[in-house]
């Protein structure tokens, strides 16, 4: 699935008020180049001062539009965002420009042919992404934290369907039409097993997430950067 289909997926199931069934979400999903470098730019953020770093996601028109990455944040940001689509005419020159405005702010601005104007619509919120820094092992490895508990539960409680973490790779964790409605205490004890295996080296994470995340209902995916991201269960 491409980047405008899986966006397109997401506002159908968004409109249907309803989480898609755990079939209906795609083996792969491709990013475009623009997502790859706000990933990118998070990811090097937190390396140079050891801060986790968030930033919201909006497609427009084919195009990926992040918020300015927050630092240090554990709150969920996406609700305090606003996207809108600005049409101006510049009746001399006989040209139309189409803003976009992300947060009060101007991010795109380009001129258009009339008939593009009528066609608009594709717009709106995809996901929230956070990294998480990297963690030394005991063998000195670079190893990273899997989801926690917060992030799992913001999500559960979220509007959102998808959320994003950063690490040396890309995570992608998606509710389903099953989804567990929050995190027990024996669900906090396992995501922190997740991580712990995570800091182990990660041999058997897989292996982990399919057993157990299929029962909560959440369907990952995971990709090398710039790479398609592929589901794990
Ligand atoms: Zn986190």
């Amino acid at each position: 699935m491409n980047y405008s289909e899986f966006f397109k997926f997401l506002r159908k199931w968004r409109d249907a008020r309803r989480n898609p069934p755990a079939s209906a979400w795609p083996r792969e999903i491709t990013l475009d180049s623009k997502a790859w470098e706000g990933i990118q730019r998070l990811y090097n953020l937190t390396r140079m001062d050891g801060h986790e770093y968030e930033t919201s996601f909006f497609f427009a028109e084919g195009e990926t539009f992040l918020t300015t990455p927050l630092r240090g944040s554990r709150q969920q940001v996406t609700s305090s965002h606003s996207m809108s689509i600005k049409y101006e005419i510049d009746q001399r020159k006989r040209v139309y420009y189409r803003n976009i405005i992300l947060d009060g702010r101007v991010v795109s601005k380009s001129a258009i042919k009339p008939a593009q104007m009528a066609q608009g619509g594709q717009l709106g919120f995809l996901f929230n992404v956070h990294t998480h820094p990297e963690h030394k092992n005991s063998e000195d490895k670079t190893t990273y934290s899997f989801f926690s508990d917060t992030d799992i539960r913001s999500l559960l409680a979220a509007n959102a369907t998808v959320s994003g973490l950063v690490t040396d790779s890309f995570w992608l964790v998606c509710k389903t039409d099953a989804a567990i409605s929050k995190v027990g205490e024996v669900g906090e004890e396992l995501l922190y097993a997740i991580s712990e295996k995570a800091f182990g080296g990660e041999q058997y994470l897989d292996d982990l997430i399919k057993e157990n995340m299929s029962r909560w209902g959440l369907v990952f995916y995971r990709g090398a950067f710039r790479k398609p991201l592929v589901r794990v269960n």
